[in-house]
């Protein structure tokens, strides 16, 4: 099972927004930390939803998304 923090900008419909994907699978607490926070540090100043994707692609299961 695959891990992953995710970053969504939030625009308006006709907008692209920025995407951010992280894959933190086979990280220590602290890689993860430090990932996350570089992530905050890129969508600095923008209006955004940053998730936990718990992905179950590769085991054919579904994918769970964690609002942080
Ligand atoms: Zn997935």
């Amino acid at each position: 099972m695959r891990l992953y923090y995710e970053a969504l900008e939030i625009v308006d419909m006709n907008e692209t927004g920025e995407f951010i994907r992280a894959d933190i699978t086979d990280m220590t607490d602290k890689e993860k930390e430090d990932t996350l926070q570089a992530i905050k540090d890129v969508m600095s100043g923008k209006e955004y939803r940053l998730t936990e994707h718990i992905c179950g692609h590769d085991e054919g299961k579904g994918c769970e998304m964690k609002e942080i």
